[in-house]
């Protein structure tokens, strides 16, 4: 699914610069679920947002489903970002002043849906997380946990090979969390393959395999017993 090799990141501080990645290594297969866990810090969204495409490494490689992330033009990265990428944030990203559907629906715009089917597939990706009920109701009128479900459905409905989670569960209660992860579980059972951020050692535990990541570089990189989450909904 993705391959890493010898990557490195900066960034610059006024003359100087600040050495974030120092040369990560890093394969992940079609239908793991992986966590990145590190203190806060240690380079785990840099790398995590490499990985979505939305930042560029300094040096190294980077394939994509045999797609190499090297050079592109604007263009053509938000064509790959569209094709193979679904993103889950910690504050969620919704619109706020947009209803839950209008929320999932809004992402096939720009693959170039016509509204009817935009509509049928988001109302799709709600319902599969629970929130048909919900889809008239603006963000303001959910809970954080209905939320995070909405910006699932809304990173599903694209149908992405690969989900990315920056700490998905890190506004959230410890109850809700265990929602979410059972749902990203759920999601893992089904084939999708996941990486999440994270600096939680029970949410890393319900992953397959933790990647720990010290001063941006990877220290441990172990396949774990997977924990079960209980869903409460
Ligand atoms: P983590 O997600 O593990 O907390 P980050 O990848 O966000 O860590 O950040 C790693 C380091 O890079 C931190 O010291 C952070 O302050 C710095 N950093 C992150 N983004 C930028 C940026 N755009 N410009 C400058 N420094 C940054
Ligand atoms: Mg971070």
């Amino acid at each position: 699914m993705l391959k890493i090799q010898k990557l490195h990141k900066s960034y610059p501080i006024g003359d100087s610069k600040l050495h974030v990645l120092k040369g990560i290594d890093l394969s992940v297969d079609r239908g793991e679920m992986v966590a990145i866990m590190g203190s806060s810090g240690s380079g785990k969204s840099t790398l995590l947002n490499i990985i979505g495409m939305l930042d560029e490494a300094d040096q190294g490689d980077y394939i994509l489903d045999e797609v190499p992330i090297k050079n592109l033009t604007e263009k053509k990265a938000a064509v790959y970002r569209n094709k193979f990428l679904g993103f889950i944030f910690q504050s969620f990203n919704l619109i706020n002043y947009k209803n839950a559907l209008e929320n999932v629906s809004l992402p096939l715009y720009y693959q170039g849906l016509k509204r009817k089917k935009r509509i049928e597939k988001a109302k799709f990706h709600l319902e599969k997380v629970g929130l048909l009920d919900w889809a008239s109701h603006l963000p303001s009128e959910l809970s954080g946990g209905q939320k995070q479900r909405v910006a699932i459905a809304r990173a599903l409905a694209s149908e992405p090979k690969l989900l990315l989670a920056d700490e998905p569960t890190g506004a959230l209660d410890s109850t809700t969390s265990h929602d979410i992860m059972a749902f990203l579980q759920h999601l893992n059972d089904e084939g999708k393959t996941i990486l999440i951020v994270t600096h939680e050692e029970d949410i890393a535990a319900m992953c397959k395999r933790i990647v720990r990541l010290k001063d941006g570089i990877i220290m441990e990189d172990n396949f774990v017993n997977q924990v079960r989450a209980t869903a409460h909904v």
